[in-house]
């Protein structure tokens, strides 16, 4: 198993399913956005409604085992919000909001909004300031 299934591994573990339309997660769904010494960027998509949660998970000098995972979730209505910004290909996506199971919060939206926006790649100094 090398660091990317254990990673992927501590994720799932984690995550379980989509929380918009509860398909089970499966290994093939989480992609590797940036990989940096002690921090490590992926990202999950729902292969079913194409729902993004982006994953943060801090390692410990690298070591995948010991990582602690922070998960951002967004929702289709700030992807289309961020989209707006960036490229208009993604206005396909369709905005259907989850009904059940574990909501994002206005509040989760905004501070996802404006982590977007700032962001610089440097997850952790986000977390030495929380
Ligand atoms: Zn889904």
């Amino acid at each position: 198993m090398d660091d990317f299934d254990q990673i992927k591994h501590l994720v799932l573990q984690q995550l379980n399913r989509c929380v918009v339309c509860h398909r089970d997660y499966e290994y093939g769904d989480i992609t590797s956005v940036q990989r940096k010494p002690g921090v490590w960027t992926l990202m999950v998509e729902c292969e079913q409604c194409h729902s993004r949660n982006y994953i943060a998970a801090v390692t410990n000098d690298g070591n995948p085992e010991d990582a602690m995972l922070e998960v951002r979730s967004l929702t289709q209505k700030a992807m289309r919000d961020l989209a707006r910004h960036t490229s208009p290909d993604t206005e396909e996506l369709v905005s259907e909001a989850p009904t059940s199971g574990e909501r994002v919060t206005a509040v989760d939206v905004l501070e996802m909004h404006d982590f977007l926006k700032d962001f610089d790649g440097d997850f952790s100094k986000l977390f030495r300031s929380s």
